[in-house]
């Protein structure tokens, strides 16, 4: 894990989920989600929605989700400004998974609502093998009710959550997350580079979930934030 000198004045509204596809990024969201008060702001759960209900931006992105590769940065960004400033005006933290992805997506992001984030965003990096993530990728489940994920090792006939049915994502196939993985090192990877030197932490994620969120916790600690 990397260190974090905490600024004492600043309190921590946002943190990002940085991460390739694979590297436990949903799991550990479901962890925050269940043991601080967060909101989860996932902007693949509200790409998925849109398609869902057959909107004109669903109707857009369906076969770009498909194939694994990235929404444009308007969409995404227009997606990102319409919904996250109503969660800005609460007390919650706001955890942001899937965005941003690339380095427009941060810049954009660093610049909404008065240029707030530059403050009082914070960034987790979770590190993993590719090897690792397509094993983990290849029997991944999400429930098609609640789009909650589960793992091969989880075994499960239904969703424990909702009790809906639980079927593969479409971009979880083994050549669609090789794209994604090169995507991610060619896209999202410099965004490491672009928070590094003041709001990074980076965490491994090759251990086991129970151990990541342990790790997650410590950052949490040094943010200031509590369960
Ligand atoms: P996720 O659930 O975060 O893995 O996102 C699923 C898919 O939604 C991705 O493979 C992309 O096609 C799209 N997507 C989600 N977030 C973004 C983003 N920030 N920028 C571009 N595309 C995105």
């Amino acid at each position: 894990m990397t260190s974090y000198s905490r600024d004492e004045d600043v309190v921590v509204k946002a943190v990002v989920l940085l991460g390739a596809p694979g590297a436990g990024k949903g799991t550990l969201a479901q962890y925050l989600l269940d043991n601080y008060k967060v909101i989860h702001f996932s902007t693949g759960n509200l790409l998925r929605n849109e398609i869902k209900r057959e909107t004109d931006v669903g109707l857009l992105v369906k076969s770009l989700i498909g194939s694994g590769a990235l929404v444009g940065d308007d969409i995404i960004n227009e997606i990102v400004a319409s919904n996250l400033s109503e969660s800005l005006s609460g007390d919650e933290l706001i955890l942001l998974d899937g965005y941003p992805r690339t380095l427009a997506q941060a810049k954009y992001l660093d610049e909404i609502s008065g240029g707030i984030m530059k403050s009082v965003l914070r960034v987790i990096e979770i590190d993993v093998d590719p090897d690792v993530v397509v094993a983990r990728i290849a029997g991944r489940k999400v429930c098609s009710s609640c789009g909650a994920t589960f793992g091969v090792l989880d075994r499960l006939d239904c969703c424990v959550r909702c009790g809906g049915e639980l079927i593969s994502r479409v971009d979880d196939e083994e050549s669609i997350v090789r794209n994604r993985l090169k995507e991610y090192a060619e896209l999202t990877l410099p965004l490491s580079d672009y928070y590094a030197s003041d709001r990074l932490v980076k965490v491994s994620g090759n251990d086991a979930p129970v151990d990541v969120a342990c790790s997650v916790d410590a950052v949490f600690r040094g943010f200031g934030i509590s369960k």
